[in-house]
């Protein structure tokens, strides 16, 4: 309520000194939801050099080299994406319009452990190409790590230490918004907390957030999220869970303690939030359902040890395991391979449907070892439907958590990307606002923007107030749709009318218009 009543004076003062002939852009009669959470209201918006100028009732004495008439519309902030990998084929296809179309505006890239080392290098090439949005990175410790001490499974010498601790703080002074790890993922799974705690403190001191694919996210994800609180308070930084979720049957229903455990650390005074993608399939490597020893000292070292009966049987068993009561849901249907590197006529297939093509017939012993067969070959790409929707709503309803696709810039040879790549925040419009009324929308834009916005420390996006930068989503709220779906997942959205990002329309009337207005984003020691 407070801030409502900042904004009014706000924009009284900015209508008290009033400039009317030379706005760029004047947008009316629309419905603003303001990315704060408080309710729509009604107002036009005027936009003079890529920022929004005014905000009120503008009478037609106002003019504008443009005009949008958004009757009938919501006016949101662009959404701010903060789990991405966006980074992924980004100079390839700077116009990005998987994300366009769904109303993003910024990307934060290299989540999950994985990120160009070299930040500020990224960003400059990133400025060169031009992107369509803006983009924000974090440094990735899987690739920090990997740089430094290759694959290997043990803890780093004082000196490999002291490297690490060098390449995270250059990247956060080329203006990384933080540290990222994926502690599931090699090489950062070899790291012990020590470790990470250690690295995230100096993100922590250049103002970053620490943001993290936990080390379980099945079983073992209690103990993988108080290791992430732990790390949390050690390393004195905000955290930033990455789509949290609970994995395999057994796990079902954990929300309600996972939300405790997140509500009482921040009673504690740790600045904990979470973000989630509103899918109830995961995506990700096929190695994933291989335990990490497995993966020591570098490809070629390890396909030869794979050749030992009794290592092999023991990566086996625990992809039994995996399969049976962790991300593999309980059944090799529920596992689809939706990009193989060395053999495409793999893609769309289910883990049962290739089992059967090599073995004749279906278990999950055969389904492990087909797993192992694939591996031996090259990587693979796979969807897991392994969560649950009660969960997936439970979460979502938190009021600390975002909106995130935990998707990536989707290149013209991927035929079966996840959903999420193309729909999660329209989905989230239309499905859990419009039809299941799991959220209001203005909260719903909230976790899209304001929220994500202020856990960037982002001061100047991701809400509609004079002096912002003018991001802006118009859409339809009584026809916003996802239409991506698992078999057709590169349908586009429908209901999204204009998306500026600085003020330039990317996307008019409902198409792209090829511009590359983005800029690159660089945290700001506070
Ligand atoms: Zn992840």
């Amino acid at each position: 309520m407070k801030r409502f009543l900042l904004s009014s004076l706000l924009l009284f003062l900015s209508i008290g000194c009033s400039n009317s002939d030379d706005f760029d852009l004047i947008i009316r009669n629309g419905s603003v939801v303001d990315g704060s959470g408080v309710e729509a209201f009604k107002a036009d918006l005027a936009i003079r050099e890529g920022k929004i100028v005014q905000i009120g009732d503008l009478g037609p004495e106002n003019t504008a080299r443009e005009e949008i008439d958004a009757s009938g519309r919501i006016i949101a902030p662009g959404f701010i994406d903060i789990h991405t990998h966006a980074e992924r084929n980004l100079l390839d296809y700077p116009h990005i319009p998987n994300y366009v179309s769904q109303g993003v505006t910024t990307v934060i890239g290299g989540n999950c452990g994985s990120s160009p080392v070299d930040i500020g290098r990224y960003l400059a090439q990133a400025e060169s190409t031009g992107i369509a949005v803006n983009l924000g990175l974090l440094v990735g410790h899987n690739s920090v790590r990997r740089k430094v001490m290759g694959s290997e499974n043990r803890g780093p010498t004082p000196e490999e230490m002291q490297r690490m601790r060098e390449l995270v703080g250059k990247a956060m002074e080329a203006g990384a918004m933080g540290m990222s790890t994926g502690l599931k993922y090699i090489p950062g799974a070899y790291a012990k907390t020590d470790e990470v705690v250690e690295l995230a403190q100096i993100a922590g001191q250049y103002g970053g957030i620490y943001v993290t694919h936990m080390r379980e996210e099945g079983l073992g994800l209690f103990d993988a999220l108080r290791e992430t609180l732990s790390i949390g308070v050690l390393a004195n930084i905000p955290v930033q869970v990455s789509h949290f979720k609970a994995m395999g049957k057994s796990m079902w229903g954990s929300p309600a303690r996972m939300i405790s455990m997140i509500d009482s650390a921040r009673a504690h005074g740790l600045d904990v939030t979470f973000d989630q993608y509103p899918y109830t399939a995961t995506s990700t490597g096929l190695g994933v359902l291989l335990p990490a020893w497995a993966f020591a000292g570098g490809r070629d070292q390890y396909l030869q040890n794979w050749q030992n009966p009794d290592t092999r049987a023991k990566i086996r068993d625990a992809i039994v395991h995996n399969l049976l009561h962790d991300r593999g849901g309980g059944d090799p249907a529920s596992i689809v391979i939706i990009r193989s590197e060395h053999d495409s006529t793999l893609d769309g297939k289910n883990l049962a449907e290739i089992t059967q093509l090599f073995f004749g017939s279906v278990d999950v012993g055969k389904a492990a070892e087909t797993v192992i067969q694939l591996m031996e070959k090259g990587r693979h790409s796979c969807i897991y439907h392994c969560l649950n929707e009660e969960d997936v709503r439970r979460l979502m309803t938190h009021p600390l958590g975002m909106v995130a696709s935990d998707g990536h810039t989707v290149s013209a040879e991927e035929r079966f990307p996840h959903p999420r790549n193309f729909g999660t925040f329209p989905r989230v419009l239309g499905q859990y606002v419009r039809e299941l009324g799991v959220l209001a929308l203005p909260t719903a834009i909230n976790k899209m923007t304001g929220a994500v916005a202020e856990r960037l420390n982002i001061p100047d996006r991701g809400e509609i107030a004079p002096g912002n930068w003018a991001d802006l989503v118009i859409f339809d709220p009584l026809s916003i749709t996802d239409h991506a779906t698992w078999s057709q997942p590169k349908n586009l959205s429908s209901g999204i009318d204009f998306v500026l990002v600085n003020g330039e329309m990317v996307l008019s009337g409902g198409e792209q218009t090829g511009k590359l207005p983005g800029m690159t984003l660089r945290s700001k020691l506070e």
